[in-house]
């Protein structure tokens, strides 16, 4: 069966669950080959040429954003205390941004982010693409005058930023296959083979369609501990893509483009990465395909090499990442932005953030704490009514309580982004990340991932010397669950 007749009998829909598997099973079959394929083409290629690395001789250069201001007030060596004004309002900066994936996020509405003073949350066009669909969002903001059309299909008066879909190229490999035209996958919903072709130009256009402040570029996510020829070959496409999305992006006045770094724990390659990204002039940059299995002290030097070689006077985003102590660390190092979902599954699972680690709210010892709050030095609305003890009861028993906790843990994030921002504009940095190591991992001990990187950063870690060194891989919350 030739590759055409092979899509299009697979893009008719069926309802039949049988049916529907075995397309599933084929379509993995499928993109199984292709990876080995490729996986072949990279050594044959690396052993004409080991490791190197080509970009285009004539860059797409993106003209001056007319609808993105940085505005950077204060700085603490390269951490900085920042405005990023877009087409929604104004943003502090450094900020964290809740994630709802399909315009919706798991348990909170948006009117839930704007009473926590959110002004920039998250979107994926992945799932936006099949849901509600490309030509409805189109429709919408037809409908809108050209503007607004995410805004006011999820009733969000704030930003919105979309990533790409490039992130699933990584999470969906089963259901994907890569080329360099782009990347195909079949709908990760049961019952559902619908097909689509991701190219970055497709991406850009359905990006275009949804109206988001700031749009992603399409980009080869492979995990950092890929091996080195896969990651110079992604890195290598990323760029490529990159200068199509450009190209195709139709709406610079309304729209601001980011670029995404790739280039997995290859210090060296992450900074020619970077200046390949500076020379196309976007609005903002991005660090990619980090937590994806490397260690902390890879991960902090990757984001430390990518903040020296990025452009100072930019806003710099860092995929993906949301653990408290991560917040911390990677904005003394000078990034700008972070999203992630773990602030609301990890509730969904009874967690709640807090300035002493990661709580366990079904605890046993929880259930007799009645005038307790998750927190004592919280003053989000679910802190200031609740005790431990109610919602220890009703965590079990009433969906409410995953989205109190939902509620608490994505405020707790937007607070800590804002300590940390007033820390730098008081000047305060020093006490600030004293007071918050010391709280986070008490009397444990602290990871040497997290002295090396505030050291680097240029804080006074002077303090940790007393404190027993803890294994990278420590999470303050491990313990508690
Ligand atoms: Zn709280």
């Amino acid at each position: 069966m030739s590759d055409n007749n092979f899509l299009q009998k697979k893009r008719k829909k069926t309802n039949n669950n049988n049916n529907n598997n075995t397309e599933k099973k084929k379509f993995q079959e499928k993109s199984n080959n292709e990876m080995l394929k490729q996986s072949e083409k990279f050594i044959s290629e690396c052993k004409k040429h080991p490791l190197s690395i080509t970009f285009p001789s004539q860059p797409e250069i993106h003209p001056d954003s007319k609808c993105l201001t940085f505005t950077i007030h204060k700085t603490f060596n390269k951490a900085r205390a920042s405005t990023l004004t877009l087409p929604h309002g104004s943003v502090p900066t450094p900020i964290y941004m809740p994630v709802g994936t399909k315009g919706a996020m798991k348990g909170l509405l948006s009117c839930d982010l704007e009473r926590m003073n959110c002004k920039l949350m998250l979107s994926n066009t992945y799932h936006l693409a099949f849901e509600p669909g490309d030509e409805f969002l189109k429709q919408n903001f037809e409908d809108n005058n050209n503007k607004n059309a995410i805004h006011n299909y999820m009733k969000w008066n704030n930003n919105v930023l979309t990533d790409s879909g490039g992130f699933q190229i990584a999470s969906l490999t089963s259901i994907s296959v890569r080329s360099e035209e782009g990347v195909e996958f079949i709908s990760h919903a049961e019952n559902d083979n619908r097909h689509i072709l991701l190219t970055p130009e497709k991406s850009i256009s359905i990006q275009n369609n949804i109206g988001s402040d700031i749009i992603m570029c399409l980009d080869d996510v492979i995990t950092p501990i890929s091996s080195i020829n896969e990651i110079y070959d992604a890195c290598e496409r990323s760029i490529r893509w990159l200068d199509r999305c450009i190209k195709s992006h139709k709406k610079k006045d309304m729209q601001n483009l980011f670029g995404i770094v790739q280039g997995g724990i290859d210090l060296n390659l992450r900074e020619i990465a970077c200046t390949e990204m500076e020379k196309r002039n976007l609005p903002g940059y991005a660090i990619g395909g980090m937590a994806g299995g490397e260690s902390k002290e890879d991960f902090w030097k990757v984001v430390d090499t990518c903040t020296n070689y990025l452009p100072f006077n930019k806003p710099r985003y860092l995929m993906g990442i949301g653990y408290p102590i991560d917040l911390v660390v990677c904005s003394l190092l000078g990034v700008d932005m972070f999203d992630c979902v773990f602030a609301t599954r990890t509730a969904r699972f009874g967690n709640a953030f807090t300035n002493f680690g990661l709580r366990k709210i079904s605890k046993e010892e929880n259930k007799y704490c009645f005038d307790e709050p998750i927190d004592k030095e919280c003053d989000c609305e679910v802190c200031k009514k609740y005790s431990k003890s109610y919602l220890y009861y009703i965590f079990n028993k009433n969906p409410r309580g995953a989205v109190l906790l939902s509620f608490h843990n994505v405020y707790y994030l937007l607070r800590l982004v804002g300590r940390i921002r007033e820390s730098i504009l008081n000047e305060k940095v020093n006490e600030f990340v004293e007071e918050f190591v010391s709280k986070y991992y008490g009397e444990k001990g602290c990871p040497q991932w997290v002295v090396n990187a505030l050291r680097k950063a240029g804080c006074d870690v002077r303090f940790l010397e007393q404190f027993p060194k803890l294994n990278d891989d420590y999470e303050s919350f491990e313990n508690e669950n």
